[in-house]
């Protein structure tokens, strides 16, 4: 089948980022948020994204226009019946993503490819909800999602290799490197990064060294663009405290297991740069 419409559920911080990136490698886009409000925040969050590709060169005006004129925004979920491939990216919460698979597997042609992208969520699950397992995968883009050059795809215990073709040429259509990953929590990034992160946690839990000097020493002594305390505040203390949750429950291993001063830190509310506070201090930049 060829994908020309997509839908896309969810314009948070991911869903906002996906519904551009497709709109600007000339898909046409169904964007779909839970009301009104959550639509002109998304509105909001995609427009000023692509002033700054503007900005930076990375698209002309007319490109932005283009693009723009090629996104519908909606509220109502049978808006999205005549898409030929639906990208889910609500709320990571496991019964809210069901419900909506099973509704998008009542709602769209059978052959419709029904994609997520779940940082933790198990894929296999969430084709469970539906009645063409062999249609449902995973889709797992990077923050910010124009910018990041990749996309995990993941294969459910049933999707089939036409799914994952198919999602492929999507993914190299959207310009991101396409790698695979089987449906294990964490997939391959979250999988290899989260340990690393949590490292970085009980550093600084046990004074090893000041919250500054570790992320220099780990940005200029491997060559990273950030340091792992910083990357923390940009992924969300709160969205890697709750993958690290998923981990542990799964593997069993402490590598995974959250150290007690993330949790305090996700408790006391500082869940990184989106909400002001961090490891840093974003409030003055707001
Ligand atoms: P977010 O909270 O910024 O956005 C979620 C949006 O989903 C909200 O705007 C909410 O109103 C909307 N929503 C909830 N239920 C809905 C429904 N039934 N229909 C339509 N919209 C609905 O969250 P986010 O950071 O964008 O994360 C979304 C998904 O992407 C999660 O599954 C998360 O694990 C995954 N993810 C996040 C990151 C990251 O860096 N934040 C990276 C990769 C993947």
């Amino acid at each position: 089948m060829n994908i020309e419409r997509v839908g896309v559920v969810g314009a948070g911080l991911m869903g906002s980022g996906i519904i551009e990136q497709t709109a600007r490698c000339g898909f046409t886009v169904v964007a779909r948020e839970v009301d009104d409000r959550a639509l002109e925040g998304g509105k909001k969050r995609l427009q000023s994204s692509m002033g700054r590709a503007l900005e930076r060169g990375k698209i002309t005006g007319a490109e932005r226009d283009e693009a723009l004129g090629r996104i519908t925004w909606t509220t109502d979920l049978n808006d999205l019946r005549d898409c030929d491939l639906v990208v889910e990216a609500i709320v990571e919460n496991l019964e809210l993503k069901k419900q909506l698979f099973a509704a998008l597997d009542r709602l769209t042609r059978p052959e419709v490819i029904l994609a997520s992208n779940t940082s933790s969520v198990s894929i296999t699950a969430l084709g469970a909800a539906t009645s063409r397992p062999e249609k449902v995968a995973g889709a797992h883009f990077f923050n910010p999602v124009p910018v990041m050059g990749l996309v995990e795809l993941v294969r459910g215990l049933l999707t089939s290799d036409e799914t994952m073709d198919q999602l492929r040429r999507f993914g190299e259509a959207l310009n991101k490197k396409v790698v695979i990953a089987r449906d294990t929590p964490g997939f391959i990034v979250n999988l290899l990064l989260v340990p690393y992160l949590l490292g970085a946690v009980r550093a600084v839990e046990t004074n090893m060294a000041s919250v500054e000097d570790i992320d220099t020493a780990m940005k200029l002594g491997t060559g990273v663009p950030m340091g792992p305390l910083t990357l923390l505040d940009f992924v969300g203390l709160d969205t890697t405290l709750y993958i690290a949750d998923v981990m542990y429950e799964e593997f069993k291993d402490p590598m995974y297991a959250a150290p007690p001063l993330l949790r305090k830190m996700v408790n006391a509310g500082l869940h990184g740069k989106k909400n002001g506070r961090g490891f840093y201090d974003y409030r003055d930049a707001r």
